[in-house]
């Protein structure tokens, strides 16, 4: 990166500057959204030496249906993406350390520490996978246990074979798709435990990854102890658990292998929000935002992954595209929405996103939310102060897949103008 460029980008914009920080699917679906929408002078920052996020090390086909109505493999769509986005200026092997609260996005590089000057800013940073610290597992402290992401980062990038007898714990997307990779590549996988009575992966995933290769997925189950041998993992001990998520003694069953994959949940990385002040959802682990994906940090915006954990690479396009309008809009001049109403989740329903409703937005509302349980026959229902106004029918949600509802204009402006805004989930009478 010369010096001019560093300059250039410390100085303010003429004509006011789009700062992307994250170059996966979401940072480029949002550079090349913001070109179309007349944005024109946008910066995308990338930590790593190329662009494309988490798609470089997915190597299996299914991505791109909805963006580009075909389906491509992970480095494919990527490389879809990064032509969309081609001629914008991207900044790869640079790490954003801080974004201030005046705007100032503080950088490292090869170069050294360097500032760029931003009039908004979209954070796209992704998410990153739950280690074994976070849930705490019994037994050896030994080699040989990897999350999935890793596991996927050593066989599709670096070639490395990171074990031969592998089993599973939890049923998340990345931990089926390495089902079966792990399978292709030579291995053996004993089996999934999950501690749910149910998948938190797709339906999809759970046929094509587990039930055409015969891997069991074992619900209501997991992992009670690792042993080792001269360092390295020898075996996992696996156990049924009660309602309350309790190993239940006498059911344990024990599994000879040597890897140990974890795939027990993604957490959005929420490092660059904290540090501008910006508030944190605790179920969503990401941001707050309201209707244009702002954060409640002035002039930032987040999506994908970082606001919270997609199903598909292909929705956190969709909704980044959707922010990049907001924050075209915002660099324009246009900082509109004034006071906001938070939805307030019941029933069922974990989350929304956004949170916030904003009083002066027009038009449909789009809501993405996710429920607790698995549920047959439920409607979805959004109310105004007390009166429900729109309703969506489901024959049967998850908390593996995402719901995404359109409350048409007339019934968002209800909505937007409550005092109190409930989303809920009723079972059908
Ligand atoms: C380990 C892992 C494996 C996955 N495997 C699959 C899969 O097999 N199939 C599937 O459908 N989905 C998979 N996913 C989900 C997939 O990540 C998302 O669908 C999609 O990539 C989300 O796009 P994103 O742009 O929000 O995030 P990402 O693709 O994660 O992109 C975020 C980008 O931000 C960059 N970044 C982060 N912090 C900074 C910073 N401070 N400064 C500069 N750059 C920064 C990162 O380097 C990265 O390039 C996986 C996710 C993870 C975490």
């Amino acid at each position: 990166m010369s010096k001019e460029l560093i300059n250039k980008l410390s100085s303010p914009s003429e004509t006011g500057r789009l700062v992307i920080v994250g170059g996966g699917p979401a940072g480029l679906a949002a550079a090349a959204k913001a070109r179309a929408e007349g944005a024109k002078d946008i910066v995308i920052i990338e930590r790593d030496v190329r662009l494309g996020g988490i798609l470089n090390q997915c190597v299996h086909s299914g991505f791109g249906l909805h963006m580009f109505g075909q389906e491509l493999t992970g480095p494919e769509y990527a490389s879809r993406l990064e032509k969309e986005a081609a001629g914008i200026t991207a900044l790869t092997s640079v790490t954003v350390l801080n974004v201030t609260p005046s705007l100032e996005v503080e950088c490292v590089s090869e170069e050294g520490i360097f500032t760029v000057r931003a009039d908004a800013v979209i954070l796209a940073c992704g998410c990153r996978e739950r280690p074994r610290g976070a849930i705490g597992i019994p037994g050896a402290r030994c080699a040989g246990v990897y999350t999935a992401g890793t596991a996927q980062k050593l066989i599709n990038i670096s070639g490395i074979m990171p074990g031969r007898k592998f089993f599973i714990l939890g049923s998340g997307d990345i931990g089926l798709i390495m089902a079966r990779r792990a399978i292709l590549q030579g291995g053996e996988v004993l089996g999934v435990a999950e501690i749910m009575p149910f998948s938190s992966g797709l339906k999809r995933n759970i046929a094509q990854c587990l039930d055409d290769y015969g891997v069991p997925l074992m619900l209501s189950h997991t992992v009670t102890d690792i042993r080792e041998k001269g360092g390295r993992l020898c075996g996992v001990t696996v156990s049924r658990v009660d309602e309350k998520l309790s190993p239940v003694p006498g059911t344990e069953r024990y599994f000879e292998c040597d890897t140990l994959l974890l795939s027990v949940g993604l957490l959005p990385e929420v490092e660059l929000l904290r540090a501008a002040g910006a508030e944190i959802d605790p179920v969503t682990g990401g941001a707050v935002v309201d209707e244009r994906m702002m954060t409640t940090a002035e002039g930032i915006f987040c999506v994908g992954n970082m606001l919270h954990v997609h199903d598909l690479a292909d929705y956190a396009c969709k909704e980044a595209e959707e922010c990049a309008r907001f924050a075209v809009r915002y660099l324009e001049g246009n900082r509109g929405g004034g006071e906001g109403v938070k939805a307030e989740c019941r029933g069922g329903v974990r989350y929304t996103v956004p949170q916030l409703l904003l009083r002066r937005e027009e038009g449909a509302l789009s809501l993405k939310l996710r429920v607790g349980r698995v549920a047959k026959n439920v409607y979805i229902t959004a109310s105004a102060d007390g009166e429900e106004v729109y309703s969506v029918f489901r024959r049967v949600v998850a908390p593996g897949e995402m719901e995404y509802l359109t409350v048409p204009a007339d019934k968002a402006s209800k909505l937007r103008k409550a005092e109190r805004v409930t989303v809920e989930m009723k079972e059908k009478k």
